[in-house]
């Protein structure tokens, strides 16, 4: 293997004239140049981090083929794609070929046309494949989504233990492992079936800077979701993880019937479906994908604006994967989980329900995900600290609690009113009440269940009249929260007090409380503007929408032509760069992030067209 030093401005300018990136992510070059020098090399990078630059340039730059191990067809003809229009010769082998395709994709190997080559692991033990590997010059493995190979990842497959025998065959060949999930266990296994020597190890920062996390307190609603989409703009796309299949299907049915485009992604559905829906997500034919988690890996659209959680994610390592499918081009994206108090109680239920030796592991990721839902300190920093890493100011500015902090209040008078009116309610009749008749008996509101119970005559009838209903609603989440008062999921998610609940009620203890948070105002990208501390440094809020919007249609057409995916012509972050400098010659777009000279040689005129057309 030939080692290489590059310097520098070699380095850049090839980053420039290839990709048209103008500088590197953070840890970019320090990989590449580790890649460069032969090194086997171990790489944590978070999603839309940019790892497949990382190879992809070294590829470029010496002589031999690049080969990529990737677990989904889908993920390698997106990449295929992307560096086909980039004009970087790559191609893949897999299953899905027909023969006269396969045939002219060998011979283009065995005539090194290529500079990448993508396989699936179980490639690597068909019969004569080593031999042919032989043939075509190897320079580097590199393995995609590593983390695949551990067990202890979420996301093992078994074929990705195919890979280490590659080791013995080719002994000079360095192998490279790529991944953006890896606890220090994960890490630590991915070396060792690898059998990676003496790797140079690259543990980037897991923060997304550009993503902004919210936990939505407000009751959770379909209708509240279908404002909250209609207030986006409708070219935003984005993804709705549901906990269940028939939540997925159902919150598909309600916003197309709101007249969002929206379809369901799950297990339950046949491959073939799977697939056509996938494919018009990644295309933007269609809007909103309301997915269980089998929506995810293959999906490197990297213009997803936002992700919902809809239900409990199952994990706080399952919240930032799924989040981090959103911006990956580096602009704002939104990050919204719209909190039940009732889910966290189910999911409690299911915890104790497992076996002996998993609850333990259970409650104890379901207590994670708790404390960062009820949570008054900054997301990111929580987030980040899960992963080891601590975030270098004490406030991000881009999550809902430091966009929107929530003083504390003292609220033991009202919350003995009701702790006392959920006692007496319950204690009364024997049977249960959920939380909003509670609601209605301290208003003093008249409904036939009242009258039904006679609850008019309990001693705390209309003794909270003089505050809203919203404002009762938030004191009992906080009580919830506060483990002061109980849901019962499995009766109708009645209430009672906790022992808690009866000692502070006994012995009228200081409660102290959250204020309720703003309601999560429809422009909520108005808290992008105010962002103050660290920014995703994409400044996209002045670019002219409907030059986007004329850019955008262009991407598409560009696209069907072609039959790739809209993101792989040009990125958003690429549209919108064009839509607020407005270029007006080769030279001026050519100044543009992401656009390198290939993409400029073959889409600039038409770019450059649809501009002076819509300036005049
Ligand atoms: P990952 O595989 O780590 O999730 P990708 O390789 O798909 O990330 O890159 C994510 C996005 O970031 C892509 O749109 C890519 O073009 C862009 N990108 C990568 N490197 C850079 C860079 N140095 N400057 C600007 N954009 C970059
Ligand atoms: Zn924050």
């Amino acid at each position: 293997m030939a080692v290489m030093a590059v310097q520098t401005a070699e380095l850049r300018e090839a980053l420039e004239r290839w990709f048209g990136f103008p500088t590197f992510r953070p840890s970019q070059e320090e990989i590449v140049r580790d890649v460069l020098a032969g090194r086997d090399v171990f790489a944590l990078l978070p999603t839309g981090g940019g790892k497949s630059l990382c190879y992809q340039l070294p590829a470029i730059l010496t002589s031999g083929l690049t080969v990529v191990i990737s677990p989904l067809i889908a993920l390698m003809k997106d990449q295929v794609d992307a560096l086909d229009t980039a004009g970087i010769p790559a191609t893949a082998l897999n299953s899905s070929l027909a023969y006269p395709e396969l045939r002219r994709r060998l011979d283009g190997l065995e005539r090194d046309e290529y500079k990448l080559l993508y396989v699936a692991p179980e490639r690597l033990t068909l019969p004569g494949f080593s031999d042919d590997l032989e043939r075509w010059n190897v320079a580097r493995f590199v393995v995609d989504e590593a983390h695949c190979i551990s067990e202890w990842g979420h996301d093992f497959r078994p074929e990705y233990r195919r890979i280490a025998p590659l080791r013995e065959r080719f002994p000079g060949v360095p192998f490279c492992a790529f991944t953006a999930t890896a606890t220090a266990r994960v890490r630590d296994d991915v070396v060792s079936q690898l059998g990676l020597r003496a790797p140079a190890v690259h543990v980037a920062s897991f923060d997304r800077a550009n993503l902004t996390y919210r936990v939505q307190h407000a009751t959770r609603t379909v209708d509240g979701l279908i404002r909250w989409l209609r207030a986006r703009p409708d070219d935003e796309a984005g993804i709705i993880y549901a906990g269940s299949r028939a939540n997925a299907d159902k919150l598909a049915d309600a916003l197309a019937g709101a007249g969002i485009p929206a379809l369901a992604y799950h297990a339950g559905l046949d491959a073939a479906t799977r697939s056509k829906r996938q494919e018009a997500f990644i295309r933007d034919d269609v809007r909103v994908m309301c997915a269980t988690i089998a929506f995810g890996m293959g999906i490197d659209k990297s213009n997803v604006r936002f992700v919902v959680h809809w239900d409990v994610p199952r994990s706080l390592e399952g919240y930032y994967q799924e989040t981090g499918r959103a911006g990956r081009d580096g602009l704002p994206a939104e990050c919204v989980w719209f909190f039940a108090y009732g889910d966290i109680a189910r999911i409690e239920r299911f915890a104790e329900e497992k076996p002996e030796g998993e609850r333990a592991a259970a409650r104890a990721q379901l207590e994670r995900i708790k404390r960062f839902a009820y949570s008054n300190g900054c997301r990111r920093r929580e987030l980040l600290a899960y992963f080891g890493e601590t975030y270098p100011h004490a406030q991000c500015g881009n999550c809902d609690n430091c966009l929107q902090p929530r003083a504390s209040i003292d609220a033991t008078t009202d919350a003995q009113k009701l702790l006392s009116c959920v006692y007496r309610a319950s204690a009364q009749t024997g049977s249960g009440f959920g939380i909003a008749h509670v609601i209605d008996v301290l208003v003093g509101a008249k409904t036939d269940k009242i009258d039904r119970w006679y609850h008019d005559r309990l001693s705390t009838y209309g003794i909270g009249r003089e505050r809203s209903r919203s404002v009762w609603r938030n004191l009992a989440d906080e009580l919830i929260r506060l483990g002061l008062i109980a849901q019962d999921p499995a009766r109708h998610n009645i209430v009672s007090l906790t022992d808690a609940g009866r000692r502070a009620l006994v012995e009228r203890s200081a409660i102290v409380v959250r204020e309720p948070a703003a309601q999560p105002s429809v422009t909520q990208a108005a808290g992008r503007r105010g962002r103050s501390v660290p920014s995703s440094g994409a400044d996209d809020e002045t670019y002219d929408r409907d030059l986007f919007a004329v850019l955008r249609a262009l991407r598409r057409e560009i696209a069907a032509e072609r039959d790739v995916p809209p993101y792989v012509v040009f990125s958003d972050a690429v549209l919108r760069s064009m839509a607020r400098d407005v270029p007006r010659s080769p030279a001026e777009l050519r100044a543009i992030s992401g656009i390198g000279e290939k993409k400029l040689a073959d889409f600039g005129a038409r770019f450059l067209a649809a501009i002076a057309a819509q300036r005049d």
